[in-house]
């Protein structure tokens, strides 16, 4: 097994400068991904993204990849590169992801569709990353054509701002990445890949789940579910040892996990499993999520008891004694927050970090 994923990168003609993200830190390893589903035809994937469409965009099956004027690059990822773009004829923005599908990789295709199924399945959540189409390419790439997160990503936020995103922020995000879980697993989807570069604002101060690439729609209850894919660094004891940490691997609770983490995160100010600046490997990270005590990686003192108490609750090593994403939306940390000022304070984190995006 492949420990981190290849770097694809984009057959088109494109000149833009990478914006510093520090996206490409050690700790994000991504495991090889198995082909699992079918692939879904393009057609499908056309008519399902014309539904989604607002009024001032034509129907999906018209767009061309000519129809968009490049305006930069909003992040770069294992599974290609997204650009901001505005449509010619109606200067409305979005994001497109373009991944780099080499026609003999057909699992890299297999996996590009499968994000796409996804987003078609959660076009009517709030809190999951709007899909509107997918735009062919002469390249032959994929291209996704999704919702423009004006805020970026909260990894990228966080690095900008330079200091840890205050409580009542936290209790914003925690809200709204809970309710797009909530939308996600009512509909027996599983992310496998939450992390803060996952998560996107906009200036509105919404948070919004992206990054279907590993995710995965679990047909039957007891779907087998390859506990082997995502982001290394977020994944929960029992995807590395399922026998110590809880019996079977259960991606539900497994999601909660890395959704605590990229919680903490944001907290801390970075990695928190790890010694800050720490450069780690595959060893070090297990070693650090099986045997560490990540729950008490907030000192005392550092953090309100509800704060503490949140954390605790999605970072309990055996994935039975994780709370579930309803229990933790009546969570204190959560449910008591004053909705007004937290959402406010997640606002004014935007302004504080604001440049032209
Ligand atoms: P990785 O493999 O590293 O998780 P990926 O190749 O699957 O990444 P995404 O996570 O979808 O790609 O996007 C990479 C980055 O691009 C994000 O972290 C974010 O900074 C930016 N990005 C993605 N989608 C959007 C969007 N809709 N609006 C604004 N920025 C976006
Ligand atoms: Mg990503």
């Amino acid at each position: 097994m492949a420990v981190v994923r290849d770097r694809r990168l984009p057959h088109l003609n494109l000149t833009l400068e990478l914006p510093d993200t520090g996206a490409t830190a050690d700790c994000r390893l991504r495991f090889a991904l198995p082909p699992l589903l079918p692939p879904c035809s393009m057609s499908s994937a056309f008519s399902s993204a014309s539904a989604s469409a607002s009024a001032a965009t034509p129907p999906s099956a018209e767009f061309r990849f000519s129809d968009f004027e490049k305006i930069r690059v909003l992040g770069h990822g294992n599974g290609g590169t997204v650009y901001k773009v505005r449509h010619r004829r109606t200067a409305a923005l979005y994001a497109l992801k373009v991944v780099n599908t080499d026609a003999a990789d057909v699992s890299l295709r297999r996996q590009v569709y499968r994000e796409v199924d996804i987003l078609r399945r959660a076009v009517d959540s709030d809190h999951v990353i709007r899909f509107h189409a997918v735009v062919p390419t002469s390249s032959g790439d994929v291209a996704l054509l999704l919702e423009h997160m004006d805020g970026g990503s909260l990894d990228v936020l966080l690095r900008r701002r330079g200091r840890p995103f205050p409580e009542p922020a936290l209790a914003a995000i925690a809200r709204q990445a809970l309710l797009g879980l909530a939308e996600l697993h009512s509909r027996q989807i599983v992310h496998r890949d939450i992390k803060p570069a996952n998560l996107l604002i906009n200036a509105a101060g919404e948070v919004k789940i992206a990054d279907f690439g590993v995710g995965k729609v679990l047909r039957r209850s007891l779907d087998p579910c390859d506990s082997y894919v995502g982001t290394c660094a977020y994944m929960s004891p029992e995807r590395f040892d399922p026998v110590s940490h809880g019996g079977d691997y259960d991606p539900y609770a497994a999601d909660v996990w890395s959704l605590g983490l990229a919680v903490l995160e944001l907290h801390r100010g970075h990695f928190p499993l790890l010694p800050e600046g720490a450069r780690p490997d595959w060893a070090a990270l297990m070693v650090a999520i099986c045997f560490g005590e990540a729950a008490c990686a907030v000192p005392e003192g550092a953090a309100s008891g509800e704060f503490r108490g949140f954390i605790e609750c999605c970072l309990q090593k055996e994935s039975g004694k994780r709370w579930s994403v309803a229990e933790l939306l009546g969570h204190p940390f959560v449910a008591g927050a004053d909705r007004v000022d937290s959402e406010r304070a997640l606002r004014d984190l935007l302004l504080e970090g604001s440049d032209e995006s």
